[in-house]
């Protein structure tokens, strides 16, 4: 069935829906049609969004979190269905979209429960009989612009921490994902969020997302998406000297010791090479090898390959979904046949059907591959022999990228010295570059994070406030 997808400003459904978006799996199946909107939409948007945001941020913290709350149960309740229509619009398994939608319920959960937690500080004054206390204020309107790859997720995830400290938001969501979105903003007005506080408005980056960016109501932009957009948009904001938060690529590596248990080195590094269809900012894409783990780990890697079942995510046995787009499978498969090209080794490599591609495994690459080095956002890595830790670790930590990295390693000491030096955002030992706690801090360095304010965990909510310093005297 297609779903007709509008806008959402102040309250009401807008905009006739024109872009149409096939199921990856079904190419004859158009999911949803969403509007192509134009800068006038968005800045009718954005006036909906100051005109509601005073009201919104005078009801108190509780409250504020009591509908996110609300909205979390909600869609608890609509669960499989969302998941479903994830699916169809993305491309991830069931039991991926059940657990991302599962993401954004414990995600409007964490923040609607920090509501009740003061954020302010208590300080002692150089006046006597004078108490100093801070406030974190609202920024105002902030503007969202949100990927494909989880798109009820990583809205949740900037959304809530900019409700819930007060402010109001106006997302453009990617055009290939419109469904989700309008699944997360729906369960947050049936709890009752007043109208204009969250609009939606979709279509083209290059049209309503510019629009958002450039809008000089717009206080604060949160981005998630490609480094190239990413960097445009980090200009286009900074020079109106508003805030700006970037979540970009990555050429996640994983470094694998010759005293790693093979099993669960070559399972770690699949899950997050090919889960997701690797089409994760967090995915790994490169794997540094030390000679005395070498040869078991890439034939049980290629194993781990083999025995994937790309499919349409809705059929019960599949266990990597397709690719999300021709335009995507066509980078995929320019990866591949450049690695082809350049004499790695990628085993047999079958031709895609549609847009189903089995995973890829390529050894013997070079560091200065392109494949060891720009990102492909795709099910295939690259494993480069190193001589040792030392090489290996030099190798991780050369790359424009500084998103995730992991080492597989029984040596506390090797894993600690790993998490010391290793130059990213986050580290993970013996467990996949994959998968990120909610309560945790989460942001990379270099070309992959804006590196000023991190998303997640307690202090997301930082990007979306100021700190008011208030003195109090009481002795008149
Ligand atoms: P991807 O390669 O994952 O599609 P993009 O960076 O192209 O990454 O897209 C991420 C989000 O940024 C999408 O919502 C997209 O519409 C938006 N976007 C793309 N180009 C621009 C732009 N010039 N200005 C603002 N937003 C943009």
């Amino acid at each position: 069935m297609t779903m007709h997808v509008h806008n959402i400003v102040d309250g009401a459904r807008t905009g006739a829906p024109t872009i149409e978006r096939r199921n990856p799996a079904r190419p004859a199946e158009v999911v949803a049609v969403s509007p192509a909107s134009s800068a006038a939409d968005v800045d009718a948007a954005v006036g909906a969004a100051e005109k509601a945001q005073p009201g919104w941020a005078a009801l108190t913290p509780v409250a504020r979190g009591a509908v996110l709350l609300d909205a979390a149960d909600l869609l608890r309740q609509r669960q499989p269905q969302i998941a479903a229509d994830l699916v169809r619009e993305e491309g991830k398994t069931r039991a991926e979209a059940m657990g991302e939608v599962r993401r954004a319920i414990d995600v409007l959960r964490f923040f609607g429960a920090a509501g009740w937690r003061s954020t302010g500080e208590t300080l002692p004054s150089v006046v006597p009989h004078t108490s100093v206390h801070t406030r974190s204020e609202p920024l105002g309107v902030v503007g969202l612009i949100t990927p494909w790859n989880f798109p009820i997720a990583i809205p949740a995830w900037k959304m809530a921490p900019a409700l819930v400290s007060g402010n109001a938001v106006v997302i453009k969501p990617a055009e290939l994902t419109p469904l989700s979105v309008d699944h997360l903003a729906t369960a947050l007005h049936d709890a009752g969020l007043p109208a204009g506080v969250l609009n939606v408005v979709h279509g083209e980056g290059a049209v309503a997302g510019e629009a958002l960016a450039a809008h000089s109501d717009v206080a604060a932009l949160s981005f998630t998406g490609s480094t190239a957009v990413g960097r445009h948009l980090h200009d286009v904001v900074s020079a109106r000297r508003a805030r700006v938060q970037l979540e970009m690529g990555g050429k996640n590596a994983y470094l694998v010791l010759d005293d790693a248990d093979v099993d669960h080195a070559a399972a770690t590094v699949a899950a997050g090479a090919f889960g997701l269809t690797g089409q994760a900012c967090t995915a790994t894409s490169r794997v540094y090898v030390t000679p005395g783990i070498r040869d078991a780990f890439v034939e049980r890697l290629r194993s781990h390959a083999a025995a994937a079942r790309a499919g349409d995510g809705l059929d019960d046995g599949t266990t990597m979904g397709p690719v999300v787009s021709q335009a995507q499978l066509d980078k995929d498969l320019a990866a591949i046949e450049g690695a082809v090209a350049a004499g790695h080794d990628g085993g047999s490599i079958a031709d895609p059907d549609g847009l189903l591609l089995q995973p890829v495994v390529f050894s013997d690459v070079s560091h200065d591959s392109p494949l060891a080095r720009d990102e492909v956002f795709g099910p295939v890595v690259a494993v480069v022999d190193v001589a040792d830790y030392e090489v290996g670790l030099a190798r991780v930590n050369d790359s424009s990228y500084g998103l995730t990295a992991g080492v597989c390693t029984r040596d506390l000491g090797t894993a600690h010295d790993f998490a010391a030096r290793a130059r990213v955002g986050v580290v993970k030992v013996n467990r996949p570059t994959t998968g990120l706690d909610l309560n945790v801090p989460f942001g990379g360095i270099r070309d992959s994070s804006s590196n000023t304010f991190r998303e997640q965990g307690a202090r997301a909510v930082d990007f979306y406030t100021w700190s008011k310093s208030v003195y109090v005297g009481h002795d008149v």
